[in-house]
């Protein structure tokens, strides 16, 4: 018997939730519905969905405190789709323990890859070895490994520094996800780094310069204005 993944739609709108709903169904998934912030958490935990879908605007609570609520207990992935395009929704949102943002109005492709993303991420080891498991990233030209603490582009040896090389495993680790800069400033230098972007930008150049064929145009390492960073997804 197939098992088919249960997402949980927490939105009171009710042609976005229909939509997303008719598409999840149609992409093999199981849909549970809640249209406020309560109804979200009952379903939360009594169903324990392999995901929420989380509109930030409910009638009756803010998504953040659904997010914060959830954290409490469950490290499930949470994908927040929302009208609120300000950068400080994003950074406070993700913070808080959301997976990945999107914003409204979105694609569909573009929200089926998200929340691959975010499910794989949960079925991975905990120590997370990119793409298929085998201590390897790859993507297009680009390979990362973590054995040998290797990074290769057109299977040519990339020079980077201790600092450059922990920045990118960082982000290759969580590939399709945003990090934030305050997260990856705490994880890579502790809690004084926070808020001190410009070592993070002066790496990040330097990367780019490495890796990208292009740096004004990047292919492996976006940049989520105001937000942070996030890897291409894996082969
Ligand atoms: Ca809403």
């Amino acid at each position: 018997m197939e098992i088919r993944d249960k997402i949980l739609i927490v939105e009171d709108e009710r042609s976005i939730s229909g939509f997303m709903s008719a598409v999840l169904t149609a992409n093999g998934y199981d849909v549970l519905l809640a249209h406020t912030g309560a109804d979200a958490y009952t379903l939360v935990t009594s169903h324990c969905p392999a995901l929420v879908l989380l509109d930030l605007g409910l009638p009756d609570i803010d998504g953040m405190s659904l997010i914060s609520a959830i954290r409490e207990w469950t490290q499930m992935p949470i994908i927040v789709v929302s009208a609120r395009t300000h950068e400080r929704d994003k950074v406070e949102a993700l913070d808080l323990g959301a997976d990945d943002y999107i914003t409204k109005p979105f694609g569909t492709s573009e929200l089926l890859a998200r929340i691959r993303t975010a499910i794989r991420h949960t079925r991975a080891p905990a120590t997370g070895t990119g793409s298929a498991g085998q201590g390897v990233y790859r993507c297009g030209d680009l390979t990362l490994d973590y054995e040998r603490h290797r990074v290769l582009v057109r299977g040519q040896d990339v020079h980077l520094t201790q600092n450059e090389y922990r920045i990118v495993a960082m982000l290759t680790r969580c590939a399709g996800r945003v990090l934030t800069y305050d997260y990856m400033l705490q994880e890579l230098w502790g809690p004084t780094a926070r808020g001190n972007n410009q070592i993070l930008r002066v790496n990040m150049a330097n990367i780019r310069r490495k890796i990208e064929e292009n740096p004004a145009e990047p292919r492996y390492i976006f940049t989520e204005v105001g937000v942070g960073y996030r890897m291409a997804d894996g082969d």
